[in-house]
């Protein structure tokens, strides 16, 4: 998958896309992260990119003139405007699984980075950007937002993870919170491992998984196991046996 991503500051995602698994994606060639910086293509002898906002207000919004040139820098402009253009937006749709997933089908894609107090409405209208936003919140920059936005896209890229199992075996993914992990010690800081870990009675510990995956999503999203209970889960006795000492506030 290619990823061109629009920034004024493009240092910050190296660090990040050269690092771990990104990193090797990226040596591997499944992943091409093209860092364009807009401030390149500003017509401006000071390299300028941003200036103040019609109808008073404090801060600076970007120029459209520089982010369209580095739009039409990926390629000619009716080949760009069939890619899936995001604008990192805190007024955009919540990032989530579906969607991530649904990215991560695409060939390429286009994330442009907003900062200060965002861009000219017009780059958003004439590319017909999609606003995605990573939460109620507000950060500094579209930056960090793309970068989660890479790295939960990248998970679903074939070859980018070891094993299918990998991208898919994980907390919300399964419709419930991940079960607590362990790994060895048996024994640290006098708090012990649960003793069925390491007993090797395989379905033993699918149940105390299930349990403790199903009292977390209970305590720490109720939301969540809702939406779990709502499916027809075609539960074992022993399953439905569990399910009902955690809906039982057990
Ligand atoms: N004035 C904007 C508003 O009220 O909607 C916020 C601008 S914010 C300070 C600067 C940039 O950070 C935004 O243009 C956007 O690219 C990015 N950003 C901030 N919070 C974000 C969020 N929750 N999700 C995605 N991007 C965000």
């Amino acid at each position: 998958m290619k990823i061109h991503v629009l920034t004024l500051f493009p240092e910050m995602f190296t660090p990040v896309t050269e690092a771990s698994i990104l990193g090797k994606a990226g040596e591997k060639g499944i992943l091409d992260i093209n860092l364009i910086n807009i401030r390149d293509y500003s017509n401006d002898k000071h390299s300028k990119a941003d200036d103040t906002p019609f109808g008073g207000g404090v801060g600076m919004v970007m120029l459209a003139d520089p982010i369209f040139g580095a739009l039409r820098s990926i390629g000619p402009e009716e080949e760009v405007k069939k890619k899936k253009i995001l604008y990192m937006s805190p007024r955009g749709r919540h990032l989530n699984q579906q969607m991530i997933e649904n990215m991560a089908q695409q060939e390429e894609m286009v994330i442009l980075c907003g900062h200060y107090e965002g861009v000219d409405q017009r780059v958003l209208d004439y590319w017909d950007m999609e606003e995605v936003s990573i939460g109620d919140y507000i950060l500094t920059g579209g930056e960090l937002p793309a970068m989660v936005l890479i790295d939960a896209v990248s998970r679903f890229i074939p070859g980018v993870l070891g094993t299918k199992e990998s991208a898919t075996d994980e907390s919300i993914y399964s419709g419930l919170l991940e079960c607590d992990q362990y790994t060895k010690p048996r024994e640290y800081a006098e708090m012990m491992v649960p003793e069925v870990l390491f007993g090797g009675n395989h379905r033993l510990i699918y149940l105390w998984q299930l349990e403790n995956a199903l009292r977390r999503t209970r305590d720490c999203r109720p939301d969540l196991l809702e939406k779990w209970l709502a499916e027809d889960r075609k539960l074992k006795k022993d399953e439905k046996k569990i399910l009902d000492k955690i809906l039982s506030g057990e």
